[in-house]
This record gives C-alpha cells, structure tokens and sequence, in this order.
C-alpha cells in the first residue's frame, strides 16, 4: 500500500477514535448523574445505566481496535490478520478498517461464540 494511503487512513481511524473518545465521555457523564432519592425512579435509572454502561463497554471495545490498527498500521503489519497472517480482503476493510482477523477467520470465532 502506498505511503499516502496510508497515511489517510491514519487519519480517517484517528478521527473515528476521537468520535469514540466523545461519546464514550458522554456516556460517562450520564452515568455519573447523581441518583434520584425516590426509589421508584431510582430502580429505572439504575436500568438506564445498564444500557448506557453497555454502550460503553462497546465503544471501549471499538477505541480498543482502532488503536491497534493503528499499532499495526506502524508496525507496517495493518491488513494482515492476527489470526492466520493473510492479508485480510480489501472489500473487508472497506467497510470496516480496524478489522483484525480475514472473512475466514472472523467467522470461525462467530461460529464458536456462538456454540458456547
Ligand atoms: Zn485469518
């Protein structure tokens, strides 16, 4: 992959994490709003906080991708997959460019989560 490429890709991940950051902080400070005293209300925010808490947790994990895409993408090792070590397929990074395992890879693990 040439050198420029490269470097808009640097970018574009960048940029995608800095959206993550933003909203992982939004996240956050709705969480930190304090409790109401009412109970009632209280058993509802503490189920909105589940949801918000697992929103969190997702972005967590997507931020936690793209810097290692961006780890690999200095290492000169971005494309390939962690898994097997074959180039993962153009199409694949497209759509989403923090991938780290090939189409073939990738559905392997979904086969075997979804077994457990
Ligand atoms: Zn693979």
């Amino acid at each position: 992959m040439p050198a420029a490429s490269h470097e808009h890709l640097r970018e574009a991940l960048e940029a995608k994490k800095a959206e993550l950051m933003a909203r992982l902080e939004r996240i956050s400070a709705n969480l930190r709003r304090g409790y109401e005293a009412d109970s009632k209300e209280r058993a509802k925010q503490l189920e909105d906080n589940e949801v918000v808490d697992a929103l969190g947790n997702e972005a967590r994990a997507e931020i936690a991708k793209i810097s290692a895409a961006l780890r690999r993408l200095e290492a000169g090792e971005y494309g390939l997959c962690t898994e097997c070590g074959l180039p993962i397929e153009d199409g694949r990074l497209e759509v989403y460019p923090y991938a780290d395992e090939c189409i073939e890879c990738a559905e392997f693990d979904e086969r075997r989560k979804a077994r457990q």
